[in-house]
């Protein structure tokens, strides 16, 4: 069985008390959210915290809701809660579809999506997902908050623009008229992750694409935000032709690492494939 080396073990009963906490605790303290990626790299000794801060009663963080244009979730909300929510699934059914393929529910019952967020990890659905949102991330500290665009968010693998003493706070959607998502994902079996996916989001405007965000998983060192892609469909209207363009920029401009889930050429493939499907399906929401 492994076992995490020893820690000393703080539950937050407030954001504030949090902050304090990573403050007089120092950089070999760690926030705990759901766990489900921290304890698995404790027990592997991929992570050793002497101090964990829990912030599993911070329910000021546990929201999804509208607010200023925007739909506001709170970093504590879990997968369930995004799976469930009918708001959500309304306004951006590309986080329908990516946490119906997350893992398995004991997972999605604890984790949140501020932990899968900062963990950072490369095939993560989410990043994947907020990147083609266009989210904004809200990033406090004792000194206050700041809002990062997701684009600046990952700084490489299993690293963010979080420091050591701030907690992600909540994750901001632009709300937009006329809009459309999609995600779609290959796995080697149900929830597993990702051999590759990608989100799509659009604005169409009088039967054109206004705007859109294109973001993949798993087939590059962090989420890969495809502004390529992007590029070549702002303003166009949209057609078969079109999506095949956007698809092979996003095939040309990941960097998949090639390992148990397949190899390179394969997964440069999918990624393109899944751009074209989740364009497709976009488009056809928007529309519909
Ligand atoms: C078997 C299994 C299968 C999985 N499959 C998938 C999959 O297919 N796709 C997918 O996307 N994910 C998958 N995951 C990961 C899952 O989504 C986790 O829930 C998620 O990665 C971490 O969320 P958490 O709340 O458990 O974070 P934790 O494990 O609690 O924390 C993860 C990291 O984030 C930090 N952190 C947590 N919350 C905050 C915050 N608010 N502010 C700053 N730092 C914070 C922690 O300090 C830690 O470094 C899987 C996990 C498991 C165990």
């Amino acid at each position: 069985m492994q076992v995490p080396a020893p820690f000393d073990y703080e539950r937050a009963t407030s954001v504030e008390h949090a902050l304090s906490l990573l403050e007089r605790l120092g950089p070999e303290a760690r926030l705990i959210a759901g766990g489900h990626s921290l304890l698995p790299m404790m027990k592997l000794r991929l992570a050793a915290p002497e101090h964990l801060v829990d912030i599993n009663d911070l329910h000021e963080l546990d929201y999804i809701r509208e607010e200023a244009g925007e739909l506001r979730i709170g970093a504590l909300a879990r997968h369930r809660e995004l799976l469930e929510s009918e708001l959500l699934g309304r306004r951006f059914p590309i986080f329908h579809d990516a946490e119906r393929v997350i893992a398995d529910p004991l997972v999605r019952n604890r984790g949140t999506i501020g932990g899968a967020l900062c963990q950072a990890d490369p095939s993560e659905d989410l990043s994947a997902a907020c990147a083609a949102a266009h989210a904004r991330l809200v990033i406090r500290g004792l000194g206050g908050e700041r809002v990062v665009e997701m684009a600046d968010f990952h700084r490489g693998p299993y690293e963010t623009a979080v420091g050591p003493s701030e907690i992600l706070a909540e994750i901001r959607l632009p709300l937009r008229e006329a809009a459309g998502s999609a995600y779609e994902k290959v796995e080697r079996r149900t929830g597993d992750w990702a051999v590759a996916a990608a989100g799509v989001c659009v604005w169409m405007s009088d039967g054109a694409i206004a705007d859109v965000g294109v973001g993949l998983a798993a087939v590059g060192s962090s989420a890969v935000h495809c502004a390529r892609a992007e590029e070549v469909l702002r303003g166009e209207r949209p057609s078969e032709e079109l999506f095949d363009a956007a698809a092979d920029l996003a095939a040309a401009d990941c960097s998949p690492a090639a390992d148990q889930r397949g190899p390179v050429e394969y997964k440069r493939h999918l990624a393109g494939e899944l751009t074209r499907r989740a364009l497709r399906r976009a488009v056809a929401r928007a529309l519909g």
